[in-house]
């Protein structure tokens, strides 16, 4: 991705010291920032002088904040990240439409397909719900006599979305489902409206019999990886822009586990579906606290093309880049 160059142009035309050039050019880094992000000059503002401390706009801090933090946005590796958009969770067994949010994944496709068609990310991923058909996270296995729930449980009238404490063989706390996503079934095939980039990753999640795995990144116990991290810094990735299914269960996890790894991150509610009201609710708060923007498509294409960069990344790149007073 590059960002125009117009950027930074007055920072390397500065020639003397001039306190009122230079307030003129911190003012205009602060404008052009602003510009990018959508946000007020003075939020663009607020992040360059936490950047700057107790130092002052000058000719060293300008150059410095131009090298440390508008050339490192000028050149992020992007990656958009589609999660789960799987034929069960769109028209199959475990569709989700039918969560009291009401959002129909269907709706997603349009907007996700844009994206998808656009040449200008650094890498596509898909990932893929892949169970084995004993899997966990079934309610149709949950007795099954390789596994053990807390007694509660075990002698209870267990019914879909019950959340359960296995015991054995490895303790976890789970939610169970119809059974869904069976590794090569046709629930389990990205659903055929979706488009397809060429030369894209797949990434296989919940693989493990006895564990479930929410995030494309971790199990939900966090014992093992999938291949997504090292994925992403083979390929140089600095920030991935996420969507897809379902947006309060794995895009959720997905969007946290990201910002957990360091990589800037962002998510896209109109290209995504969400199950219940109340995950989406906590989703949105989650992504605010942790730092994961919520964007438009639009402001998605204009991430590729260097036209726009959420607040929080600005922030983000800012405040990990602080230079030693
Ligand atoms: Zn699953």
């Amino acid at each position: 991705m590059v960002h125009s160059e117009n950027a930074t142009d007055t920072t390397n035309t500065v020639s003397n010291n001039n306190n009122t050039i230079l307030g003129n050019q911190s003012q205009s880094i602060a404008e052009q920032l602003s510009q990018l992000t959508g946000n007020s000059v003075k939020d663009s503002e607020k992040i360059m002088n936490s950047w700057l401390g107790k130092r002052q706009w000058d000719l060293t801090t300008s150059v410095q904040f131009d090298q440390e933090v508008l050339s490192r946005l000028r050149s992020l590796r992007v990656a958009l990240l589609v999660v789960d958009f799987q034929n069960d969770f769109v028209d199959g067994s475990l569709k989700i439409g039918d969560g009291d949010a009401g959002q129909d994944p269907a709706n997603a496709i349009g907007p996700l397909n844009e994206l998808l068609q656009l040449n200008t990310w650094d890498l596509v991923v898909y990932t893929k719900d892949w169970h084995p058909h004993n899997h966990i996270s079934f309610l149709s296995q949950a007795h099954n006599s390789d596994r053990e729930m807390e007694k509660k449980d075990e002698n209870r009238t267990l019914n879909f979305f019950d959340s359960v404490q296995f015991m054995k063989p490895i303790k976890t706390e789970q939610i169970l489902y119809p059974d869904h996503c069976i590794q090569k079934s046709w629930g389990s095939d990205i659903h055929p409206e979706v488009h397809i980039a060429p030369k894209a990753e797949y990434i296989m999640k919940g693989v493990d019999p006895y564990l479930d795995s929410y995030s494309a990144f971790n199990d939900n116990n966090g014992r093992s990886k999938t291949e997504l991290e090292d994925v992403l810094h083979r390929e140089g990735i600095d920030a991935v822009v996420i969507a897809g299914l379902a947006y309060d269960i794995c895009v959720r996890f997905t969007c946290l586990d990201a910002v957990k790894q360091n990589f800037l991150a962002a998510v896209i509610p109109e290209c995504s579906a969400g199950l219940m009201k109340k995950g989406i609710e906590e989703s949105e708060s989650a992504f605010k606290k942790h730092g994961v923007a919520m964007i438009s498509k639009e402001e998605a294409k204009g991430i590729t093309d260097g036209e726009f960069l959420p607040q929080e990344w600005v922030q983000k790149i800012a405040l990990a880049k602080k230079s030693s007073e």
